[in-house]
């Protein structure tokens, strides 16, 4: 077959999946491959987490046996499965691999029944099952069939509800298994329909004319992001805070671009007329409101933020999938109107529980009185309650914190607009555009996805002590820039 030829007809699930999220991406893939992005270290993270879910899954599966091939290895990894598939005496194989009618497939798990039957059987790291998932399933199983196997189809995932003792994974309680027979066959006539669309997409001598849209980062970001997401000009429609798509494509059919050109009468969300006056007129807006919001705050005033590690796998014991691990916290705290500002912190330095010695000194450094101010109270209040079902001796002094928060975020959203917060009410976003001195341009560690990743190769232990204190550095660094940003935010709210 000819090399564009081949390109055409040879597809694999990911590229069927890449294709079903978007047919340009497809393209792309199979065509343009070199103009797709780096993955940052946040998506690698994310695929090496749900690279471990995956090995923790098949020790469901004892005696199992892995094809060990790699991507580029189609022809060792078909060979290898059909040796494997052949030896009667072995359980469950990984990664085995197929091809039928030019379409690869490997399965996560496949596990060998009685009198010819097999469980096919994918690992997701999520706590659901969505339907993409099923889709998956139902192109393997397609191809399975074709290759003369009789198959069981399901989807195994994380169990959220699953509490981990600290021991040992309980292996049947932290994954659900389930069979989604009648789910996939209902799909088999489309994913027959969708190879044949894919392939004749494929060969067209140009990519599909797809407008970037919400398929860009949903259900993952594109590898082609950059290519078809150009930056948008200043004032951009997209910029108004919380704009629904229905709203956004009656603008593009209005030929309206720019937020200063929405005509007077098009229909806008309070928060969003906010944002079109702030635009016309260059300046910010301050509620009316905010004065007596202010006067809320009760002396000592502290500044308060958490960084957190999500986590897929529990780690410590009472944690459940996908808890949040706290491991650092950062304060601020005004005594007295005109006292010196004062600064605390906490960070983990090792790999032991960080919870206990969290808690202890949180609660040593906040005190009994005085508002506690953070951006965004779900998320501290969420983590408290955590804090307090892990560790119960402290669930007054918990309650006690949880109802002292003040939420600058809700405040800033009720209260205040500048032109560039361009829609959001991020940090990031408001910390620069209302005190220009302020960002976090430059800094090591300038985002909580980020400062989770640091602080998992600080405690490592692979990493040299130069290094390790880097990194400790730019977290404490980072941590208290976001209390230290909400102090001169209220500063600047006060004179407003
Ligand atoms: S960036 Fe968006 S439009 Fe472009 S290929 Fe990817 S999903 Fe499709």
């Amino acid at each position: 077959m000819a090399n564009r030829e081949s390109r055409i007809m040879n597809l694999s699930k990911s590229r069927i999946m890449a294709g079903l999220q978007c047919v340009k991406r497809l393209y792309l893939r199979v065509h343009e491959p070199d103009l797709a992005g780096e993955l940052d270290e946040s998506s690698l993270a994310v695929i090496e987490q749900g690279q471990e879910v995956g090995r923790v899954a098949q020790k469901m599966f004892p005696g199992g046996v892995l094809i060990e091939a790699g991507h580029e290895e189609l022809d060792k990894a078909l060979a290898l499965t059909t040796q494997v598939v052949a030896k009667g005496q072995v359980p469950a194989l990984f990664e085995a691999t197929f091809q039928h009618d030019h379409v690869l497939v490997r399965a996560d798990i496949l596990e060998r029944h009685a009198k010819g039957n097999w469980r096919l059987i994918e690992v997701k790291s999520a706590t659901d099952i969505k339907d993409r998932y099923v889709y998956d399933v139902a192109i393997q199983r397609l191809v399975l069939e074709a290759c003369g196997f009789k198959v069981v189809p399901c989807l195994m995932h994380l169990n959220r509800e699953y509490v981990y003792d600290g021991k040992q994974y309980e292996l049947e309680k932290l994954f659900r298994i389930r069979d989604v027979t009648d789910e996939t066959a209902a799909l088999t006539k489309d994913v027959r329909a969708l190879i044949r669309e894919q392939r004749k997409m494929l060969a067209q001598a140009q990519p599909p004319d797809i407008e970037a849209g919400r398929q860009c980062t949903d259900p993952v970001t594109c590898e082609f992001y950059k290519v078809c997401n150009k930056p948008l000009p200043d004032g951009h429609v997209r910029n108004l805070p919380g704009l629904s798509s229905t709203k956004l494509d009656k603008l593009k059919d209005l030929g309206v671009e720019l937020i200063g050109d929405i005509p007077r009468n098009f229909p806008l969300t309070e928060r969003q007329k906010r944002a079109w006056e702030c635009v016309q007129s260059g300046k910010p807006w301050f509620g009316k409101g905010l004065k007596e919001t202010l006067a809320e705050l009760e002396y000592p005033v502290h500044f308060m933020d958490f960084e957190t590690l999500g986590l897929a796998l529990p780690r410590f014991p009472g944690m459940r999938p996908y808890d949040q691990l706290p491991f650092q916290w950062s304060m601020h705290i005004h005594r007295k109107p005109d006292a010196a500002l004062e600064h605390y912190g906490f960070l983990a330095d090792n790999k032991d529980d960080p919870r206990p010695s969290f808690l202890k000194s949180l609660c040593q450094a906040i005190g009994r009185k005085g508002s506690i101010v953070v951006y965004n109270q779900g998320f501290e209040s969420g983590r408290l309650k955590n804090l307090a079902s892990w560790l119960p001796k402290y669930e007054d002094t918990i309650t006690g914190i949880q109802d002292r928060l003040w939420d600058l975020l809700a405040v800033m959203r009720a209260n205040v607009y500048h032109p560039g917060f361009a829609g959001s009410f991020s940090l990031k976003r408001v910390l620069p555009a209302l005190i220009p001195n302020m960002s976090y341009d430059g800094m090591e560690v300038a985002e909580g996805t980020e400062a989770g990743l640091a602080w998992e190769k600080m405690i490592d232990g692979e990493v040299d002590s130069a290094e390790r204190k880097r990194l400790r550095a730019a977290l404490l660094a980072y941590c208290k820039q976001d209390t230290l940003a909400m102090v001169r935010l209220l500063e600047v709210l006060r004179e407003a």
